[in-house]
């Protein structure tokens, strides 16, 4: 059998876009934000900012890519030893440009089959059904909610703002982890039971 395709989030999946972008927001606000705060995905639920403002800091973080971090340090090797049983798509909703979220997966040297910029989260079901990829890591919970509907498996990195929805959704298809170690683990176990 050949390899499973899995479709890797990168937003706050494999960049830390939110830490930058708390950084801008809160000199925005004139108040620290706190990580903890941000309990929804739509931010403009939880932070007094509107929809137009909190893109706008988005796509400026992006404009300075090269601030953004990884997640986890170890996320290029870790992707670098998945690929050798999954093929690697990383299919974003990222507001950045494409030429600066190529440069920051360069800059990091994370190996990637291909890259698929769209411009919502329920586009990546649509290409999940088109490219026959049954796996996301994402943390993204209206995507969550959407893929297990659809009877396809996410790994979840837990976050401030997708607690609740793994609280509230036990599925033999959502797997909840704390860091890539984790993700690498359990998605070591799902690509042995789909050979068999
Ligand atoms: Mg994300």
């Amino acid at each position: 059998m050949g390899k499973v395709r899995l479709s890797v989030d990168l937003d706050d999946t494999l960049a830390g876009t939110i830490e930058e972008w708390i950084k801008e927001a809160s000199a925005k606000l004139g108040r620290e934000i706190k990580r903890e705060e941000l309990t929804e995905y739509h931010l403009e639920n939880v932070v007094d900012l509107d929809r137009e403002t909190i893109i706008g800091i988005f796509k400026n973080v992006w404009g300075h890519y090269e601030n953004v971090p990884l997640i986890d340090p170890y996320i290029p090797r870790t992707i670098e030893d998945l690929g050798s049983a999954f093929e690697i798509f990383i299919i974003t909703a990222a507001v950045g440009k494409k030429e600066e979220v190529v440069a920051w997966l360069n800059k990091y040297g994370i190996k990637y089959d291909k890259l698929i910029m769209v411009e919502h989260a329920k586009d990546k079901l649509t290409l999940s059904e088109e490219y026959n990829i049954p796996i996301f890591v994402d943390d993204n919970p209206i995507l969550a909610d959407m893929a297990i509907s659809s009877n396809k498996k996410i790994v979840m990195i837990k976050k401030p703002w997708n607690l609740k929805f793994i609280d509230e959704h036990a599925s033999d298809n959502l797997f909840a982890v704390s860091d890539w170690k984790e993700a690498e683990a359990v998605l070591r176990k799902i690509s042995e039971s789909m050979d068999n």
